[in-house]
């Protein structure tokens, strides 16, 4: 099906759909969000990255006009959020971490209810749900109540829901987590096929494998700011390079062996992280790290392979737990 779009289309001019611009969330003395700016262009696919608590949450709820912001401004296709309520509204698609599915209502009823209450006409809300239902492969379970679904099946319809009122974008709040591989897979080819409908999507994610296959940009954030973004190559090269070697540490190892190679890491400026009784050292810009001074230090064994997204995530926001 053809997955068309509203008239308001006024943002473009500039080839951006959202524009952000220092935008800030006080809970009390907590800067949840603290002058983050950012704009995302049409049919872009946009990921916010960030360990618990960074902020992902309260931005994509200030984006979507669910939760006033302290300070700063949200436009979307050209709107301002906290001004243009029904019509900036029924541009923006939310998929929360909950799905918030009504499970008294059969699914093409949720359906058909969410389009009602977006100001579809209740024809119009007919006809939208029997073309989303096609597009999300949720024909056969029409009728279905919501208790029988499967995980990936509520995610889709969530997902559905979120597109009824034909929206420009669509801001989801980790979209994939808690499903098993398959239903994950589904999710991305859905996710894939709106994006080639030209419809512009911002997501939360802590799965690098998903921020790499679907995100065109994304925004690595913690504690409330964005410390860096880019294309997932881009950030991947700019910070650890092409690739990472990787010292796995003999079992013969002694604790001041390991205390002396640290030793040396840090004199020498390199970055690293450890990780059981392996050290990982990446070298930014593009170089391969040299691991000469390093090797004579501690019995080891040494390997590369290409450096990825995780490395990068860990390299900003650093290894300790944020939850604890
Ligand atoms: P997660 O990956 O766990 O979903 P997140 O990046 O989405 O995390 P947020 O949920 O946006 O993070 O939370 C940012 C900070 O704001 C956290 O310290 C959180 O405890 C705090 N916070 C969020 N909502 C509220 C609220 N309603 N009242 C007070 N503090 C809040």
């Amino acid at each position: 099906m053809v997955m068309k779009h509203s008239a308001i289309d006024n943002s473009h001019k500039n080839g951006h759909v959202v524009q952000v611009s220092g935008l800030v969330k006080l809970y009390d003395e907590l800067r949840a969000v603290d002058g983050i700016t950012f704009s995302v262009r049409r049919g872009e696919t946009f990921g916010l990255l960030g360990p618990n608590g960074a902020g992902k949450t309260t931005t994509m709820r200030m984006l979507a006009g669910l939760s006033p912001a302290t300070d700063g401004s949200v436009m979307v296709a050209g709107m301002d959020v906290a001004k243009s309520g029904r019509d900036v509204r029924n541009e923006i698609g939310v998929v929360t971490q909950h799905d918030g599915l009504d499970t008294t209502l059969v699914v093409h009823r949720n359906l058909e209810m969410h389009g009602y209450l977006a100001g579809l006409s209740y024809r119009d809300s007919i006809r939208r749900t029997k073309e989303v239902l096609g597009f999300f492969n949720l024909e056969t379970r029409a009728n279905a109540s919501i208790h029988a679904l499967s995980g990936g099946m509520k995610r889709r319809l969530a997902i559905a829901r979120a597109m009824m009122s034909s929206p420009q974008l669509l801001v989801m709040d980790e979209p994939t987590t808690g499903l098993d591989p398959q239903s994950r897979n589904r999710v991305w080819e859905q996710l894939g096929a709106l994006k080639e409908a030209g419809v512009t999507i911002i997501m939360s994610t802590h799965y690098m494998i998903e921020a790499e296959t679907l995100c065109d940009r994304l925004a690595i954030m913690d504690h409330g700011n964005i410390l860096d973004i880019g294309e997932p190559d881009e950030v991947v090269e700019h910070h650890v390079g092409a690739e990472v070697a990787i010292l796995q540490l003999s079992e013969n190892a002694t604790t001041e062996e390991r205390a002396a190679l640290r030793r040396q890491l840090d004199a020498e400026g390199r970055d690293y992280s450890e990780v059981g009784p392996r050290f990982l050292v990446t070298a930014p810009k593009g170089t391969k790290p040299e691991v000469a001074t390093l090797t004579g230090l501690a019995p080891m064994r040494v390997t590369y392979r290409p450096a990825h997204l995780e490395d990068v995530f860990l390299f900003l926001t650093g290894r300790e737990l944020r939850d604890e």
